[in-house]
């Protein structure tokens, strides 16, 4: 897919003050500072669409970017930063949560997984939670470039052995990412072309 346009549309803390417009829906998630902002100016070939920032934890809101007019992906904030809040449990009490469970349009959500680090207990939890509800996701694993092949390889195998040793019988579609050198750029947009053009 090649993005030709990518608007602001608007945000807000309020599902129901999401865009009522009923097209496909794609929302990413992770842990604050993980490369959220990074992966969606990637993507989109924007520079500052999202706003990326030293700051973990800024973006508090849920943000709608219509793409090719064709398309939402959605930015939602990032969740386990210490300062903002302790437990996924308090955050997806929230407007997070109620996104989640209300949003019909939303067609898959990619779960972002800083690609160096051990499975962590939060983004576990969270994929459990949407698991549970039956939410459609993929896993992103963000800042390949930093390691190397053979290292992205052995920490994705353990991952999915981890998932799949505990709640999940296999493994979700999962892409390697990199903001740095566009590493997954395609395959990431050519599955989000493949979902729409069904
Ligand atoms: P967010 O809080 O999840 O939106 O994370 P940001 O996109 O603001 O990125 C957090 C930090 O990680 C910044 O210092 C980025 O420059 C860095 N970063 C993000 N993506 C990548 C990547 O793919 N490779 C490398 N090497 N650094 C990255």
């Amino acid at each position: 897919m090649k993005i030709k346009t990518a608007e602001f549309i608007i945000s807000n803390s309020d599902v129901a003050k999401c865009p009522k417009e009923r097209i496909a829906e794609y929302a990413f998630i992770g842990r604050s500072n993980v490369g959220k902002s990074s992966l969606i100016n990637m993507i989109t070939d924007r520079n500052k669409l999202a706003k990326t920032s030293g700051r973990p934890g800024k973006t508090q809101l849920i943000n709608h970017f219509k793409i090719n007019n064709e398309w939402f992906l959605v930015d939602l904030p990032g969740y386990g930063y210490a300062k903002v809040s302790k437990s996924i449990k308090k955050t997806f009490q929230s407007f997070i949560k109620q996104y989640f469970l209300n949003r019909e349009q939303l067609i898959c959500t990619f779960v972002l997984i800083d690609s160096r680090l051990e499975p962590q207990k939060i983004d576990l939890e969270f994929m459990e939670f949407l698991g549970e509800n039956g939410i459609p996701f993929c896993i992103i694993f963000t800042k390949a470039d930093k390691l190397k092949l053979n290292e992205l390889n052995k920490n994705i195998q353990f991952y999915s052995k981890k998932m799949t040793s505990t709640l999940w019988e296999e493994m979700p579609p999962y892409f390697a990412t990199s903001a740095t050198n566009s590493t997954g750029k395609e395959e990431l947009l050519n599955y989000i072309d493949q979902i729409n053009n069904q």
